[in-house]
């Protein structure tokens, strides 16, 4: 059996034809930007983040580079993140000339640390950039309040967390803005790229609108440098198809996430995501992220020469779980802040010690709605024979 580590495919069984049906009716009403299917998108994605504003966009990076100048943020001010993320994230923030400032992960959850950021706050400090990563919701109280004593801004990066919640209410409504990505992988994915943005703020939603298109208030009338960054008529046809299924496709994820923590909480080497999740944190499941903690398994596996040379433990244990039929994926195998393009900034190895190490660990299993236990108690096998206990 081969198992991918996601799958586009078994939705596409599902929703298929509705979705073609939709695309058509866009294609032959011959209008392709704007309009009814992106006005009925944004007023839905609004109502399901429980926002009073969505403005949709071209990507889940132009929500965050569209949120970040809305705010004023820019060149001298600085954004405390998280460097354990997708580069997009602190890729935007100096985009607009800002600069980010990483501070390190809390080990149990791998986000941002919570008692880290008052220590990186300078008189430069404009905003927080939380990264609700994999789906895992931040303590947003807990940010919220820290943005409050210190008059900053909150910038949510939802891009892995539609449908994820903070004490029962929708990451992305408490920040000032929220921002997600519809990238075909994400919970709530396009047929190509696709982004919003959450405000409750109408002078920030209409600062937005306005930026994503060219600063253009009025027709051929422009008040600001802006960008062109909308979401296609075709992308928000098919969202509108997902978005009402995406509470149930998080419920299967969740059955997934449930069922891979009480098979595999017997082995020591394994790190489960996690085990602080309550009923204040719903987290989205968009990955399910172990970690490899030693190579007491290496006597079980069949090392070949080339994965001997690749001093990671977790390198080989994702070696041998490929050549059993497991594929998966390293989210992220180099910090941001290790990244050649930010060498700039000045972090060396070292910086972020465990950013540095997690990411040296971590390893995300097959997960996605439509997974068929088969498939997951075949992941869960091989996973048992690599430890052979
Ligand atoms: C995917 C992602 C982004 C960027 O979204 P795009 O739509 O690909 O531009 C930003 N931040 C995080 C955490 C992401 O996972």
């Amino acid at each position: 059996m081969q198992i991918p580590p996601f799958s586009l495919e078994a939705q596409i069984s599902e929703i298929g034809e509705e979705i073609e049906e939709a695309l058509i009716k866009v294609f032959r009403s011959g209008k392709y930007i704007g309009g009814e299917e992106v006005t009925s998108f944004e007023k839905a994605f609004a109502l399901a983040t429980e926002t009073s504003y969505s403005v949709s966009c071209n990507s889940g990076t132009d929500a965050l580079i569209l949120a970040l100048r809305s705010l004023n943020i820019g060149q001298g001010d600085e954004v405390i993140t998280s460097s354990f993320s997708f580069f997009a994230t602190a890729e935007a923030i100096t985009s607009v000339g800002a600069r980010p400032v990483f501070v390190d992960i809390d080990p149990e959850n791998y986000l941002m640390d919570l008692d880290l950021i008052e220590k990186a706050i300078t008189s430069r400090t404009k905003a927080i950039l939380p990264v609700h990563l994999f789906g895992h919701p931040l303590n947003m109280d807990k940010i919220m309040a820290i943005a409050e004593g210190n008059n900053l801004k909150v910038i949510e990066d939802c891009a892995q967390a539609a449908g994820a919640h903070w004490r029962g209410k929708p990451v992305g409504s408490y920040g000032d803005v929220g921002c997600f990505s519809f990238f075909p992988t994400k919970n709530l994915g396009a047929a190509g790229d696709g982004g919003a943005i959450t405000t409750n703020d109408f002078y920030l939603a209409k600062t937005i609108r306005e930026l994503a298109i060219h600063g253009m208030p009025k027709r051929y009338f422009h008040t600001n440098i802006g960008y062109n960054s909308r979401l296609d008529s075709l992308q928000a046809a098919i969202l509108n198809v997902k978005l009402i299924r995406l509470n149930k496709w998080i419920e299967q994820r969740n059955e997934i996430a449930m069922n891979y923590r009480n098979k595999l909480s017997f082995f020591k080497t394994i790190r489960l995501p996690s085990n602080n999740l309550s009923n204040k944190a719903g987290h989205s499941w968009n990955q399910f992220v172990i970690r490899i903690m030693d190579n007491s398994f290496i006597q079980n596996i069949k090392t070949t020469s080339e994965d001997v040379s690749c001093n990671q433990n977790r390198d080989l244990f994702k070696a041998e779980l490929h050549r059993l039929g497991v594929n998966t994926i390293i989210y992220y195998p180099i910090p941001i802040h290790l990244q050649p393009a930010y060498k700039e900034l000045g972090y060396k190895e070292g910086s972020l010690p465990i950013t540095e190490k997690v990411c040296n660990e971590v390893i995300s299993l097959p997960i996605f709605p439509e997974m068929k236990s088969i498939q997951q108690s075949y992941v869960i096998d091989k996973i048992k024979e690599i430890f052979r206990k």
